[in-house]
């Protein structure tokens, strides 16, 4: 279900329109595609875009759709940077690794089990990117809705092997006061 990319003089006019569900219909195609024309058609007026879009009451619970824009203009940055677009996976909860794997943005290389409370929870999925080849370790989970937190694999590697705790270390040396004290209170034999 990979669909046509946006086009992005059409999403530029959306983003311009001053409409609330242009506006976000627009956010979403950015938010959903790594298409480098579209992209580069709504960086090409950024300026003009952020202005226009700050305008608007965007609405939305817990005032989400303001971030929603915020997160695709940062996307639209990120695409100009030259960054790859898999780095936008940190910043934002709404990228669900199956719909991602369906663009072909990321292939979903490991599911990991996850047991919570002793029942099988969501797993964990490992996914690669198409164009960097970075893996990332995404959770999903469920609030008001449900959502994905993507982290670098090597850092959850790394973090997971700095938390395996150390043995606590003990003490041998006999000349220690403590032990020394113990001696001498103990009963000579
Ligand atoms: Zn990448």
């Amino acid at each position: 279900m990979v669909g046509e990319p946006p086009c992005g003089p059409a999403l530029v006019d959306d983003l311009l329109s001053r409409e609330r569900s242009r506006i976000l219909g627009a956010t979403w195609a950015i938010i959903r595609t790594r298409d480098d024309a579209a992209l580069s058609a709504v960086w090409a007026r950024l300026a003009e875009i952020e202005d226009a879009v700050d305008l608007v009451d965007l609405g939305g619970m817990l005032a989400l759709n303001g971030r929603h824009v915020t997160h695709a203009v940062d996307r639209v940055r990120m695409h100009w940077l030259g960054e790859c677009l898999c780095r936008a996976y940190l910043d934002h909860e709404m990228y669900d690794p199956a719909k991602e794997a369906a663009y072909g943005h990321v292939a979903i290389v490991e599911e990991i089990p996850v047991v919570v409370h002793g029942r099988p929870w969501r797993p964990r999925r490992i996914c690669a990117c198409a164009a960097c080849g970075q893996r990332y370790d995404v959770t999903e989970d469920e609030g008001h809705y449900v959502w994905w937190r993507w982290r670098r694999a090597k850092d959850v590697e790394a973090e997971a092997s700095a938390s395996v705790p150390t043995p606590r270390k003990v003490v041998t040396n006999p000349r220690s006061p403590a032990r020394a004290r113990r001696r001498r209170s103990s009963p000579s034999s």
